[in-house]
């Protein structure tokens, strides 16, 4: 199977290459030139697997120059035991008949972006194989918080890798900080940066377009990449989960076998929610999709309009992970709502480019309206949303997921019907205790990880034991360094 480029679908390259690029020359994201259909009789088949069966067969789908034994051999890394605490590793729970939750936060970070980054470098580090690249990869981040984590774990020892990752001295949280400069494993260097999110981004950006400092580390056998969503590796990884959970609804009984479902998905880039739109386009019998926004409502404004416009105030929230203003997935979506016109989706995204914005034609407005449900919340109704869904339920929500809750309760009330719905669960409760214990009217005035024992106490559940063992656990990085000092600080990491 071929791979093209958004902007110009007479790009063709194997999987493999695309994985290994991440980002096409010509700006594009890389996507199959036919998306697989899940051949009859999938669903019942792939029910009877554990999940990390199911990750390597309907990888399989799409990764043709990999193997399936090679596939298996990476799930089982990813998923294994030793870094998801359920068996089930995305697991779906009932909430009431018609409302199930698929948990993806059981991973080494508690948040989902575990599901994908426990994969992406291992189909990384074999592309680098199947190409021919002689040179190793270096992976530069800069972080607000979740995204560097999970990046630390999912490269940590993976071979023919290095990863470096740049945080705001002022811009993570306490555990967030203690999670990275605790960080384990041989190829992994963490570095604090003197400023704000934008000053460390700025950096990284700056290093990725230094000419001579490519050349340098070419001599020394490495090059740079980055991990950030766009990469078709790490999206891929994404649709397993939701083809998963829909398997495990019909072998629990809850669903009959072509029956569809509803997903509900907090969204911020539109990495996670597109992932459920392929697994659609596969076959999957999934109904509506809901794109769920908190106030930074671009996509909402655009799946209810067409009009995408990002010249608007940014809004920082208590779901910070959705605080996103360019939703960059977005651009396969229309990639595919246009029936593939590469050049109508390159001149949005220089218009996007050029204005902050772009309108969509009618015809595709249409199409996305026909997939695509929406809605957008206020903080004050994510923190009320937590409290209601913990009362009522006894369950226990994160702010993210807690913004998902709230836009389906709204769309329910509105249309008086209640699908059946799979709210999909972006982060452990415990990843935002501070909003999450003054949602239960609980005290906040105490570090971070005081924050985890008490809002322990006031439930009765339990703290993931990655972020409760943070306690007592040797700070290894202590570097931090002005923004202009960054490249330095890469080339001391790779000596
Ligand atoms: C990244 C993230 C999101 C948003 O996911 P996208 O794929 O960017 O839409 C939502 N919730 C949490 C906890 C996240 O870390």
């Amino acid at each position: 199977m071929r791979y093209q480029s958004t902007r110009d679908r007479a790009v063709g390259i194997t999987s493999a290459e695309a994985i290994a690029q991440g980002l096409s020359r010509d700006g594009g994201l890389f996507v199959p030139e036919v998306i697989p259909q899940l051949p009859p009789g999938a669903v019942a088949k792939l029910a009877g697997m554990p999940y990390v069966e199911r990750a390597a067969s309907i990888m399989k789908l799409f990764l043709d120059d990999y193997g399936e034994d090679e596939l298996l051999a990476f799930s089982k890394a990813a998923y294994g035991m030793e870094s998801f605490d359920d068996p089930a590793v995305a697991p779906v729970r009932k909430v009431d008949g018609e409302t199930y939750c698929l948990e993806l936060w059981h991973g080494p970070t508690s948040a989902f972006k575990d599901m994908a980054l426990q994969m992406l470098p291992q189909l990384l580090a074999a592309a680098l194989d199947k190409t021919g690249e002689k040179k190793d990869v270096c992976i530069l981040v800069a972080t607000s918080g979740d995204t560097g984590k999970a990046a630390l774990e999912g490269f940590r020892d993976v071979p023919r890798t290095k990863i470096m990752v740049f945080y705001p001295e002022d811009g993570v949280s306490d555990v967030q900080k203690l999670q990275m400069t605790t960080q384990e494993g041989g190829n992994v260097g963490v570095c604090a940066v003197y400023g704000n999110f934008d000053d460390a981004q700025t950096g990284v950006k700056k290093i990725f377009s230094d000419e001579a400092m490519r050349r340098e580390l070419a001599e020394k056998g490495v090059f740079l990449s980055s991990a950030n969503s766009i990469n078709w590796g790490r999206l891929l990884p994404q649709i397993v989960y939701y083809i998963s959970a829909y398997c495990d609804l019909v072998s629990s009984g809850a669903i009959k076998d072509g029956e569809e479902i509803d997903f509900c998905v907090p969204t911020g880039n539109f990495g996670n929610i597109l992932a459920g739109y392929y697994a659609k386009k596969m076959g999957l019998p999934v109904g509506r999709l809901v794109c769920a926004s908190n106030s930074n409502d671009v996509l909402t404004q655009f799946i209810k309009t067409g009009v995408y416009d990002r010249n608007r105030p940014f809004n920082t929230t208590i779901s910070p992970s959705m605080d996103i203003l360019i939703s960059s997935n977005l651009e396969r979506l229309l990639y595919d709502v246009s029936g593939r016109d590469d050049r109508l989706v390159s001149s949005y995204m220089r218009q996007l480019q050029e204005d902050g914005k772009y309108t969509v034609t009618d015809a595709m407005l249409r199409e996305i309206q026909s997939v695509f449900q929406c809605g957008s919340c206020s903080d004050e109704e994510t923190l009320r949303t937590i409290r209601d869904v913990y009362d009522t339920f006894g369950y226990l929500v994160d702010t993210h997921t807690a913004v998902a809750f709230s836009v389906l309760e709204t769309l329910r009330r509105e249309s008086g019907q209640r699908r059946k719905t799979v709210v999909v669960s972006t982060a452990s409760p415990y990843k935002f205790c501070d909003s999450v214990l003054t949602a239960l009217g609980g005290d906040t005035g105490a570090s971070g990880l005081d924050l985890i024992d008490r809002l322990e106490e006031k439930t009765g559940t339990k703290a993931p034991y990655p972020l409760k063992s943070l306690r007592g656990k040797p700070v290894r990085f202590t570097q931090a360094v002005k923004k202009e000092d960054m490249p330095d600080a890469v080339r001391r990491f790779l000596g």
